[in-house]
Parts: C-alpha cells; sequence; structure tokens
C-alpha cells in the first residue's frame, strides 16, 4: 500500500426548507432515533481482531507457553519495533513477493520517511544483529519474540491483516543441528498445547543451486505455459519457484512432473539437509518430504520447513513456517552470518484448538480456587489490605470488590470452581477472625485473622499432593 491522497469529499448541497409561520411542525421520530453519525462508534477495522477479556486467559496461555519452551531451549527474549524503514524487508524479502509487492502497510512518515508495520520479524531482528554487533557476542545468537505482524491480504478464516507470531531465530552458525533444534521448538511447542502436528521438510538449497534449478524448472513450466492458472503464468517470470505451492488443480498437475529441487542441490547442501533429517530422525519428530515447499521469502537457503495441522473443516492448516537464511544479514548490509529460525501463526493455533471461544476450550482459565468475600463497608477495606497480604505470601485469591451482597460473590465463588470462600463480615472484623467455608461441605471454621495466610497454604498444599 502506498502513502494515500487525502481525498476530499465533495460538499452536499443543503436544501434549505422553510417553514410556514403558524404550520405546525411534524415531529419526525424515525431520524430522532437514529443515532447522529458522529455519535456512532467507530469501527474495528477490516481484519482486525480485539482480544476481548473472555479470551485473554487463551492468549496468557500461548505467551507462557512460548516463554517455557524457548527459556529451556536457551533462546532469550527480544523485542524490535513493529514500525520500520520499508527498505529493510523490499531488501530482504525481495521484490516480486506477495508480501512486498502487494501485502505491505506502508507510508511515508511525518519527515518524509518510507516506512511500514512490519510484516514478519525476522528481517527486524536482522537488523537488530547488525545495528547492535551482536557479531561480537556468543555464536549463535539466540533469539525469541512475541507480536503482532500487519499484511494487507484478503482477510478470511485463519487469514487477517494483523496477526500474532511467535519465532525464534537462531543467528551465528551454520549447523544442521540448528536446524534440528528450531523444528523441535516448533513441534514441542504445538505439542505441549495438545496439537499434533506434521512436519513437511525440503531443501531449496544456496542461491547458486536454487539459480540453476530455476532454469530448469522455468524451461518446464514454459512449456505446460498453456495449462498454468493466469496467477501462474505472471509468477512465471517473477517468482516462478511460487508455482510449485500453488493450490490450483490445474498448476498441481503441472508441478507434479516438474523436474524436483533436490535434484539440483549441491553435494554440500545435500549432505547438510540429510543431516538435519537425522537428527530429526533421532528426536523422534515425524516428518514427511515436500519437494513444492519452497516459502514466499527469498531470503532463505537451504533448509526450509512448515507444520500443518487440520483444522475444523479437516482442511490442512499451516501454523508454521520456517527455514535457513544464511544470505538474510548479508542482503541487508551486514557480515555473512548464517541464520535459522521459524514463525508461528497464533491465531491458528488457537483456531486450531477450536479455542476461539471459551466453551468448550481445551484450555482453561487458571483460576484461583479459593474465594474471599466481604461483607459491610468496612470488611470491604480491609479486604484490599487483607487480599495483598496473601498476594506477598504468595496466595493469589479470587475476589469481587464490586459485588455487596454475599449471594453474589458466593455465585461468583462458584464460577471460579471454588474449594473455599473466605469470609469477612461486620462480626469477624470486629472480633479479629474470619471464616473459611468449604464449598462442598458446607462446613464453616473460624480462624483467627492472622492465621489466614498459613491455613490458606494448608488448603493449597493438600489440594496439590
Ligand atoms: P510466514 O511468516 O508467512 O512464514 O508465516 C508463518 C505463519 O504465520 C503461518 O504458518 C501462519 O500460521 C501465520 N500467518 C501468516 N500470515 C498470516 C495471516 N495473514 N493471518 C494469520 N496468520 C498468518
Amino acid at each position: 500500500m502506498t502513502a494515500r491522497k487525502k481525498t476530499e469529499e465533495p460538499k452536499k448541497k443543503v436544501k434549505k426548507v422553510t417553514t410556514p409561520k403558524n404550520k405546525e411542525v411534524k415531529k419526525d421520530t424515525k431520524s430522532k432515533e437514529k443515532t447522529p453519525k458522529s455519535k456512532k462508534p467507530p469501527k474495528l477495522l477490516r481484519g482486525m481482531k480485539d482480544i476481548q477479556p473472555k479470551h485473554g486467559y487463551l492468549w496468557q496461555k500461548l505467551y507462557k507457553t512460548a516463554e517455557g519452551i524457548a527459556d529451556a531451549y536457551g533462546f532469550d527474549f527480544v523485542e524490535t519495533p513493529i514500525l520500520e524503514e520499508a527498505s529493510l524487508f523490499v531488501r530482504s524479502i525481495g521484490k516480486g513477493t506477495d508480501v512486498v509487492d502487494k501485502e505491505m502497510y506502508m507510508f511515508e512518515d511525518r519527515d518524509g520517511t518510507k516506512v511500514c508495520l512490519r510484516p514478519e520479524g525476522t528481517a527486524s531482528f536482522a537488523r537488530a544483529y547488525v545495528n547492535h554487533g551482536m557479531l561480537n557476542m556468543p555464536q549463535p545468537v539466540k533469539a525469541w519474540y512475541y507480536g503482532p505482524m500487519f499484511r494487507h491480504d484478503r482477510p478470511q478464516a485463519g487469514r487477517y491483516r494483523q496477526f500474532h507470531q511467535f519465532s525464534c531465530e537462531s543467528l551465528g552458525v551454520r549447523d544442521p543441528v540448528i536446524d534440528a533444534e528450531l523444528i523441535s521448538v516448533a513441534y514441542n511447542f504445538l505439542k505441549d498445547l495438545g496439537i499434533e502436528s506434521q512436519v513437511r521438510m525440503n531443501s531449496i538449497g544456496s542461491l547458486e543451486d536454487r539459480q540453476r534449478y530455476i532454469i530448469e524448472l522455468v524451461g518446464y513450466l514454459r512449456s505446460k505455459r498453456s495449462q498454468l492458472s493466469e496467477v501462474s503464468k505472471m509468477r512465471l517470470s517473477k517468482n516462478p519457484l511460487r508455482i510449485l505451492d500453488s493450490k490450483d488443480e490445474g498448476d498441481m498437475a503441472v508441478v507434479e512432473d516438474a523436474p524436483q529441487i533436490l535434484d539440483w542441490l549441491s553435494e554440500d547442501s545435500k549432505k547438510y539437509f540429510m543431516e538435519v533429517l537425522e537428527y530429526l530422525d533421532d528426536s523422534s519428530i515425524p516428518y514427511s518430504l515436500d519437494f513444492t515447499l519452497v516459502r514466499g521469502l527469498d531470503y532463505y537457503t537451504d533448509t526450509v520447513f512448515e507444520l500443518y495441522t487440520e483444522n475444523a473443516e479437516g482442511q490442512q492448516s499451516a501454523l508454521c513456517g520456517g527455514g535457513r537464511y544464511d544470505k538474510l544479514v548479508e542482503q541487508i548490509g551486514g557480515q555473512p552470518t548464517p541464520g535459522c529460525g521459524f514463525s508461528i501463526g497464533l491465531e491458528r493455533v488457537l483456531l486450531s484448538l477450536n479455542n476461539t471461544e471459551a466453551e468448550g476450550s481445551s484450555i482453561k482459565p487458571e483460576k484461583p480456587t479459593i474465594f474471599f468475600a466481604q461483607l459491610g463497608e468496612q470488611a470491604r477495606r480491609r479486604t484490599l489490605t487483607l487480599i495483598e497480604d496473601l498476594r506477598k505470601k504468595g496466595i493469589i485469591v479470587g475476589h469481587s470488590l464490586g459485588k455487596t451482597s454475599l449471594k453474589a460473590q458466593l455465585e461468583m465463588a462458584n464460577e471460579y470452581l471454588t474449594t473455599h470462600t473466605v469470609i469477612l463480615g461486620q462480626k469477624e472484623l470486629q472480633d479479629g477472625t474470619i471464616i473459611i467455608r468449604d464449598m462442598e461441605s458446607g462446613i464453616q471454621e473460624i480462624i483467627d485473622q492472622k492465621k489466614l495466610g498459613n491455613a490458606l497454604q494448608k488448603i493449597i498444599d493438600t489440594k496439590n499432593k
């Protein structure tokens, strides 16, 4: 998208209506009911989504799972800006790709710089690697990040204009074990969430291998030009590799007999790829070879992979894409530095878990099993201090300070799957005591307020045994 000129709306002609002095003006009730234009709430932009409170826990679960596995494999958390110079992506992802040619949210900043909302994070991290001299750090530099990406594509189920990715990158070392480690992290992240995915593997060789292969491929595709879809005909000169992963039936029939890139790999690339596969075998990660897998972006070399799962309609859905990009850092002006990484699309992860709605989801909100109810204004004031004292001791309790009736609070406690409710009323406040009610048996115990922390800890310990 390029910067658009502000188009001025044509001025509407306003008809002057004059009312005869002594004529009664009928009230137009219909138009009165309408909300004036200026009062209408702004709409959510097409292809964008809000994460609502009722789904917050799902996103938190994704974030915590990502954090847990990235930490365990020794990746450091990083964050790069959402806004970057547009040239970063043009240079790295490359002209002729859909992302650069059609999908970037690009505009001029106030100072005239051409900027864009990042369509992906790998190029941004490679820029950060160069800018901060990370070449001088112990290699590989392993980083993970998590956040929104922007592509102005046609929105549909599982495809948004703003979506979130969890990504890991490993820069500085070219070794098949690095590729296998990244695939393992992506595969096990999904597994931790209960998703069995299939890994598809391919190697697109070095840039030289690919150039030789493209000549052969284009020769073959030209001979079948009449059978290709219109889009593929256009791609023949712009980005012929993409024809390989076309979903058009005619294209797919042509591709079936196309020369396969694996036959054009140099000995080095072939050996490298075999070793990556051996590591996957050793880690019992199931994979299949897919020579049509080329990935859309220019910067990939050698290993490319995608992780798939079946969506609710039984169709294959790509959850993760990744690969090796040994030329990327050089392409954006740094020292030659090998790299490898992956990105997982989190909206697709939620879709595949059938988890966009909390109902029927396999991920449940993590809510405290102890609830704190209060009765009366003074008890409410004391509650605020008590729940903070408990929090400092590591005890988290559910509560609803906005509710005053005990009934309403106990109803909420039931929603929390509470095992015990702490009740503080006027009488307890004066006595310095507090009630602990076992929600299943209904038995209530009155204890000294000072012993509340220990008593609740005992309950939690018994439950966790
Ligand atoms: P890519 O950066 O294109 O390799 O995509 C990596 C992953 O991000 C894909 O496998 C999808 O899960 C996800 N993804 C890519 N584009 C979109 C989009 N427009 N909407 C939602 N998810 C996306």
